[in-house]
């Protein structure tokens, strides 16, 4: 038996280690820094340094490492030992406090867009004593920022936090409007479902674009996909079962709230979702959340891929960011109450979403743009690359009354009948969950569903906490200086969202209708990461940023740079890969088999010129011709790779070769690989199919 309550956090240096190890005055000194964002002060640093040491060699720890989120979009992290010459030949184990603080990685290596040069290549971390510290593997890890030696921001936390800083502050501002003077801080809280694949371990080695880029780049689909459903929600295979119960244990020392976990739509695919937690953590938990993830499948022989789109043709994976504010007194304020139409405060915070939803689509969409993703925005699986905000029926009732300055006069909450006595009444959710829209209200929080399944979650939520929180201030400039409150906040917030109507949708977001009038509506639809990217650096962006100062307009140029030069790379990497696989697998194996179809035709006619032939004749004949056709494809990704060096001068216009022509002749050469798949004798063909990865576990 598992003592879950013992297991978790096991792992964690988190408040009850520190209350129970830290003299008691350096415990609220530090608890002053976590909660108020108060300064450390040197002594303090020392004392928790020390206790970290002692606890984490009691945990087996040997080294400590600032682990930090560069703009990889994985974690890094550099290890160094707790020991030190003692003089006498022999080595005692320090940590101190300046070790905790700060750290000096060579950070030449990690994409900077081109703020530092190379000769200032020092990069800093610093300690986030707002997120805990955790041993894993021999190592104590101490979340950190990352940042240039000239200060320059070089990762994904420095921005959050500073986002979440912003947010809290303007929150509060309007809180002591509606006379709530004992609220002082505003926390965003956030709860990522997360979906993955698991495949074997021995047919993912069998697969080179699965090794090298996560996705598959050829597979023509399997007999039988998704079309049943009978993968959603269904009975968890015993392997898997393990993984899971394996999985959560190992979550679970992390202090991971790792609540549910369902198959999903896919063959093979599956979705975990913890409960949500403070944002910071919630993204750091999400990172280490990923990698455990990875981990723990290697120990049962399978490999989880966190690509968006591992397979053409079946559901793609995506991470659904759950997002609220609460105050430090305790309340969400994303509760919509009994009568939503009566509270104005909750009314003029979701006014204040609706209209930055509706100002920034361009960068929700940027903060959730990637080459993984872009296969999934748009199709039929994922929210598109509209953005929209769906509010339900009632709560979209309300709003509809306040623009017509009607009285609202709604049904409210409905009990569900379901026909049978012995079942208990369930109340029906009254925001009836559309499936299809990118930032759906669900009750008390929004629910931005673009994300990619490998993206870093900051991301979205430095742009979600920046937008609203530049909203709320605009609203609290105007209602500070107003004569009477009330007359003012309600005629703010029906100007509101008279004028950001065009973003609230309720209808089915996946149809080709939605498409179209969101055009007639003026609504973005940027299809892929050079369109969506192109947009950083608009003016109204630069503004916001430097503004909120969440980024100066230099980071802002360095992560615009960053982000298509990692797309092209990307997309090199994969088109690479495809012509490896077509060139030293596909070709040669295809090859032999039209070999053996011809030889034995061959021998047939040498034994009586009766035998029929017509069959290996139609064979040959049409996989010559493929593969002819299959080659020329192969000539012209290699010449559109070497003419891309023509653009590297310009990123933008280098990111849009790759995506407008790199990527549309990957896409024909698949084509034509996967009709050869279907016409090749299995034996011969180099890799495990579709229907093998798909349902091989
Ligand atoms: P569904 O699959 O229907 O969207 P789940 O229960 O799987 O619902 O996921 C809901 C997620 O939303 C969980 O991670 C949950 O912790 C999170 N969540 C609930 N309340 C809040 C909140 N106030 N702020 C942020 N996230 C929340
Ligand atoms: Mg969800």
């Amino acid at each position: 038996m598992v003592n879950v309550p013992e297991l978790f956090g096991s792992n964690v240096f988190n408040d009850d280690v520190m209350k129970d190890r830290l003299p008691k005055p350096v415990y609220k000194a530090l608890k002053s820094t976590i909660q108020e964002g108060a300064t450390l002060d040197p002594s303090v640093a020392n004392a928790v340094a020390h206790a970290m040491k002692e606890w984490a060699i009691e945990k087996g720890c040997t080294h400590y490492t600032h682990w930090f989120q560069p703009l990889t979009g994985i974690t890094a992290e550099k290890h160094d030992s707790f020991i030190n010459p003692d003089g006498d030949g022999k080595v005692i184990m320090t940590f101190s406090g300046k070790e905790l603080i700060k750290g000096e990685p060579d950070a030449s290596s990690f994409p900077n867009g081109g703020i530092r040069a190379t000769f200032e290549a020092r990069g800093y971390t610093a300690w986030d004593p707002t997120s805990y510290a955790f041993a894993k593997d021999g190592t104590l890890y101490i979340p950190t920022a990352f940042c240039s030696y000239t200060g320059e921001v070089l990762d994904k936390k420095t921005p959050l936090l500073r986002s979440m800083e912003r947010i809290s502050k303007e929150a509060v501002r309007i809180l002591h409007l509606f006379g709530k003077d004992d609220v002082n801080r505003v926390i965003t809280t956030v709860g990522p479902e997360q979906e993955y694949f698991l495949i074997d371990k021995a047919m993912y080695d069998k697969r080179p674009d699965l090794r090298f880029t996560g996705r598959t780049l050829f597979g023509a689909k399997a007999p039988k996909g998704q079309e049943l459903d009978d993968h959603y929600f269904g009975a968890i295979k015993p392997r898997v079962a393990a993984f899971m119960a394996e999985l959560d244990r190992e979550l679970w020392k992390f202090g991971i709230y790792a609540k549910t976990e369902h198959n999903e739509v896919a063959p093979s695919q599956h979705e975990i979702a913890p409960i949500f937690t403070t944002t910071n953590v919630a993204v750091d938990h999400n990172e280490l959340l990923m990698e455990i993830l990875k981990k723990t499948a290697e120990k049962y022989d399978l490999v989880c891929l966190l690509h968006e789109k591992p397979f053409a043709g079946v559901n793609g994976s995506g991470k659904h960011n759950n997002w609220s504010l609460s105050t430090n007194t305790g309340e969400n304020l994303l509760k919509p109450g009994k009568k939503p139409a009566e509270n104005t405060q909750f009314l003029l915070f979701l006014a204040a979403i609706v209209k930055g939803v509706d100002e920034y689509q361009d960068l929700l969409r940027i903060s959730v743009a990637s080459a993984g993703n872009d296969h999934r925005l748009g199709a039929n699986e994922a929210p598109p690359a509209i953005l929209s905000v769906f509010l339900g029926d009632d709560l979209g009732g309300v709003v509809d009354s306040i623009i017509a300055g009607e009285e609202y006069e709604g049904e409210g909450k409905k009990n569900m009948d379901l026909g049978v006595e012995v079942l208990p009444t369930v109340r029906r959710d009254t925001t009836d969950r559309n499936r299809t829209s990118p930032f759906a209200f669900t009750g008390n929080r929004f629910e931005f569903r673009s994300l990619g399944s490998a993206e870093n979650i900051a991301s979205p939520n430095i742009v979600l906490n920046t937008v609203v929180a530049e909203e709320l201030k605009q609203f609290a400039d105007k209602l500070e200086g107003a004569e009477d409150f009330d007359k003012a906040v309600k005629k703010l917030i029906a100007k509101t969202f008279r004028a950001h109507h065009r973003i609230i949708f309720n209808g089915d977001n996946y149809s080709q209708e939605w498409v179209e009038e969101a055009e007639r509506r003026g609504l973005l639809n940027l299809k892929s990461v050079p369109d969506a990217v192109a947009h950083y650096i608009d003016e109204k962006n630069i503004r916001l940023f430097t503004e909120n100062e969440v980024f100066t307009k230099e980071e802002l140029m360095a992560r615009y740079e960053v982000d298509l030069e990692n797309y092209a790379k990307l997309i090199n990497i994969e088109a690479l890969t495809m012509i490896d696989m077509a060139k030293k697998d596909i070709i040669p194996a295809v090859t032999s088999y039209v070999r053996d179809l011809t030889e034995t035709a061959l021998a047939k006619k040498s034994l009586s010129a009766d035998i029929p032939v017509s069959l290996e004749a139609k064979l040959v004949s049409s996989l010559s011709q493929k593969l002819v056709c299959f080659d020329e494809k192969v000539d012209e990704l290699e010449n559109d790779l070497i003419k891309a060096g023509e653009y590297s001068d310009d990123i933008q216009a280098y990111a849009d070769f790759y995506c407008d022509s790199v990527f549309a002749d990957m896409q024909a050469l698949r084509a034509i690989g996967d009709e050869i798949e279907t016409e090749t004798g299995a034996s011969y063909w180099p890799y495990p199919t579709y229907g093998e990865l798909l349902f091989g576990v």
